[in-house]
């Protein structure tokens, strides 16, 4: 039976579903596809991780743990912030464990954003940003990143767009579609700007240990922002750890116990027998992360060099493991691309339009990919754009 009125929140009835699962659900349906489309490792992860877990079930650790993690968690936490950035987060009251890198984002909106607040997302950004703005009652207000700067945000471009209902600015570096980073004197400028506008900043940092020209900077450890930030982080790139769903926070101690707040009601506390992976992953995890990293930073080198010598024109991602191409040179749209790609040529990969402004006229082919795979789209890219040149 039919209800009479639709029992949907408008907020949610407005929502627009992901675009990058319409290419999925279509390719999924064919066989031979070579998918370039997916943005997660495709290393299995660490046994000795996996096995961390296992053995936590032996142990019968099935119960919950506190609200913001397993303090050895925490522990490790804190001392990874330290070590790689020197900052120092108190393991007691300032760090979180989340479900995914995900989650953080959900609660950092929620805890931060008044309705009518104005949140800045840079663009070509990823998807999940302007719908959880807005389901926090927040408004996105969306800044487009040239391919001329690396797809970097200006601090003049950030000036622009910043009003009086400005609150916070969401930064994602290295950046998932672009792979752009952004280094210490970009991050320098920026911070300028956001400190003279006194924002709040959300680092997505969870491409943090796929960064392969220059060590990765957390905007946090700038003078002056710690207090402002929101550092977001998680297991699931650098870790190859994307099904375990386990994310942190660090925050300084007032956000981070409004998010606590959040987390409590909304979530209890992240999965346990993830959370004793996350420990082992810390401890003895990190060799393997050295290793995944020199495999990307490998396959980064033969697809985007293969992309520009098929006219594809395509900047050098610092990091994560997406090229993100121009399709100019076709002088199709880009779901006009990848719905043709696909279909003559059985390759998967996602329209630029999709992740917002600045997008469209690109492609994001992820290449976590096997080498044998990506040649063999290379192949079928050169013949897709031979027969697509004008
Ligand atoms: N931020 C960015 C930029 C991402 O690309 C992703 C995953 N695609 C996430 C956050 C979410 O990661 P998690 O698996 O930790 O929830």
């Amino acid at each position: 039976m039919t209800t009479k009125t639709s029992y949907v929140s408008k907020s949610v009835e407005k929502l627009k579903p992901s675009g990058i699962r319409k290419f999925f659900d279509l390719a999924a349906g064919m066989e031979g596809v070579i998918s370039l489309g997916v943005g997660e490792p495709d290393f299995v992860t660490s046994w000795t991780v996996r096995e961390a877990a296992i053995l936590s079930l032996e142990q019968g650790y099935t119960s919950y743990t506190a609200n913001a993690g397993l303090f050895d968690l925490r522990k490790r936490i804190a001392d990874y912030m330290n070590s790689r950035y020197q900052l120092f987060y108190d393991p007691s009251d300032e760090i979180i464990v989340t479900v995914g890198a995900s989650q953080a984002l959900d609660i950092s909106l929620r805890a931060l954003v008044d309705q009518g607040d104005e949140v800045i997302i840079v663009e070509p950004g990823f998807v999940s940003y302007v719908p959880l703005v807005e389901l926090a009652g927040g408004v996105a207000v969306t800044v487009k990143t040239r391919p001329e700067n690396g797809f970097n945000l200006t601090a003049e471009e950030l000036e622009a767009a910043i009003t009086d209902k400005t609150k916070a600015i969401l930064l994602c570096s290295p950046n998932n579609p672009t792979g752009s980073v952004l280094e210490k004197d970009d991050l320098m400028e920026l911070a300028d700007v956001i400190k003279r506008h006194d924002l709040a900043v959300l680092s997505d940092e969870i491409y943090s240990e796929l960064a392969y020209d220059a060590d990765h900077v957390s905007i946090a450890s700038l003078e002056g922002m710690r207090e402002r930030t929101i550092v977001i982080n998680g297991f699931s790139k650098g870790f190859a750890m994307t099904g375990w769903r386990l994310g942190y926070i660090c925050a300084p101690v007032e956000i981070a116990q409004a998010l606590l707040k959040i987390h409590q009601y909304a979530m209890m506390c992240a999965s346990t027998p993830a959370q004793f992976a996350a420990i082992e992953a810390l401890d003895k995890g990190m060799e393997d992360v050295t290793e995944m990293k020199r495999s990307y930073r490998h396959r980064r080198h033969y697809f985007v060099d293969s992309l520009n010598e098929i006219g594809l024109e395509c900047h050098t991602p610092g990091g994560a493991f997406y090229a993100f191409p121009s399709i100019r040179k076709t002088g199709l749209s880009s779901e006009e691309f990848a719905e043709r790609l696909l279909l003559e040529e059985k390759v998967a990969v996602v329209p630029g339009n999709v992740f917002g402004k600045g997008g469209e006229g690109f492609v994001r082919c992820s290449y976590a990919s096997s080498m044998e795979q990506l040649q063999e789209a290379v192949k079928r890219l050169k013949r897709f754009v031979e027969n697509h040149s004008n």
